[in-house]
């Protein structure tokens, strides 16, 4: 784009409009700035905006160039979709009353000639999650027909009640379609307790998770029995431990050793990866030792002392999620980082110099490069973040990684086997 564009508000009755009176802001840690024109594009398909209850936007006055506040009504966000990562947060003044925000990403949005602008970088060619993907016929005849061949299953009976028809997610849809990654929730419990868990959210805490917690704890019979059938049949067949429904998948990982040399003994197609918080090495080496082929952990920041506060851990510390991607490099698996993005963290000088020694130290393959959804001002509270320091930019610090690591892979989601083995360009539409 050439110019910001304007900002927008809303009547707090869902209902936004522009204000060509002011040009849009970005939000850098607590800082509100005026991002670079090009860092504006197009609002996605699947973008969602979010009006913001008690927080009034800030922008550019047109005329005087000054800053000040939009007082025609609340502030407006987006809802980036996954493959995009936002570059900049909404710029909102929080009156002291304000609710608490649910655990969603609130990236800068503008209005320009008829079109929503926002603040991201495509980071992800993959279209698994692309919403004009999702046949809902085609997936309730999948739903119909695993059930129906699966009678006994609880872990499919969990994906098809709970996640795929009640929380709509893409990975259990994906599943029901026959194709790419299968998720294979499996621990009721965690050692973790991360201030935007999405799984489980104390009753003191005024949000809510965005989803229940699995109730039960599967058998490897249960897991072997609906992924080898995926494993074989797919496109690109990914089956993954580690959900958004489950607690921490490696407390249950005597059960996963036991479901990876099983599914190993009828196949070795596809990818078995396990997204987790990282926290016990010793567990993550028996799966590799069994066959797991990729890891996915998940962090806030590369730096001890923002990570510890965010994750609240029960004896573990960030030195054994450091050695969990060791241990998995030693075996020669693909390693992954599920990184938090938030701009003005993720991209200070201090942040920025922990990711590269991370990533030297680990061997690290890939960073996905995830929209943190959550309240800006309740995590930066949460971590103690008073001020952020200077940043490079979120574009700036991509561009500066990928010179210094051009082994190191981009993205947003689990790569396939095909990926892993070299094919980063393709986008699996098939
Ligand atoms: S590691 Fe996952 S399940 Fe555990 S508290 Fe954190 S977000 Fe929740």
């Amino acid at each position: 784009m050439k110019q910001s564009p304007y900002i927008l508000y809303s009547d707090g009755n869902g209902n936004i409009f522009e204000d060509t009176s002011l040009l849009a802001c970005g939000r850098s840690g607590w800082d509100a700035l005026v991002p670079d024109p090009g860092e504006w594009i197009a609002l996605p398909s699947g973008g969602q905006l979010y009006e913001l209850p008690e927080r009034r936007g800030i922008g550019i006055d047109v005329k005087t160039g000054e800053m000040r506040l939009c007082e025609k009504g609340w502030a407006v966000a987006a809802f980036i979709p996954p493959a995009f990562t936002g570059t900049y947060l909404a710029a909102y003044e929080t009156f002291p009353e304000a609710v608490t925000l649910p655990l969603f990403c609130y990236t800068a949005v503008g209005w320009y000639k008829d079109q929503f602008y926002v603040t991201a970088v495509k980071t992800e060619n993959d279209i698994r999650q692309l919403p004009e993907g999702f046949d809902e016929t085609r997936i309730q005849e999948g739903v119909d027909h695993y059930l129906a061949a699966y009678p006994h299953n609880r872990l499919v009976k969990h994906l098809a009640e709970n996640c795929c028809l009640t929380y709509h997610c893409p990975a259990a849809r994906n599943y029901f379609l026959g194709r790419w990654e299968c998720p294979i929730p499996s621990s009721p419990a965690c050692n973790a307790n991360c201030i935007g868990c999405i799984s489980f959210q104390p009753e003191q805490e005024s949000i809510t998770s965005t989803q229940e917690r699995l109730l039960f704890k599967p058998t490897a019979a249960e897991i072997v029995e609906y992924t080898v059938p995926h494993l074989i049949s797919a496109p690109f067949p990914i089956v993954s431990f580690g959900q958004g429904c489950e607690g921490e998948p490696l407390l249950m990982w005597p059960t996963i050793r036991e479901a990876i040399l099983e599914i190993r003994k009828h196949t070795d197609k596809g990818s078995i990866n396990i997204n987790t918080n990282g926290s016990d090495p010793s567990a993550v080496e028996e799966l590799c030792k069994a066959g797991l082929d990729s890891i996915r952990v998940s962090m806030n920041s590369a730096r001890e002392q923002v990570y510890t506060p965010y994750y609240r851990p029960n004896n573990y510390s960030f030195a054994d999620v450091v050695q969990s991607l060791k241990v998995v490099n030693s075996y020669g698996g693909w390693t992954s980082i599920n990184y938090f993005v938030f701009p003005g963290m993720t991209d200070s000088l201090e942040e920025y110099e922990a990711l590269r020694d991370l990533i030297r130290k680990t061997g690290l393959k890939m960073i996905q490069w995830r929209n943190f959804n959550i309240d800006p001002d309740w995590y930066l509270e949460s971590v103690h973040v008073i001020e952020t320091g200077p940043s490079l930019g979120i574009r700036k610090m991509m561009s500066k990684l990928r010179k210094e690591f051009p082994q190191l892979r981009f993205g947003y989601f689990n790569p396939p086997m095909e990926r892993i083995r070299g094919d980063f360009q393709s986008d699996f539409a098939r």
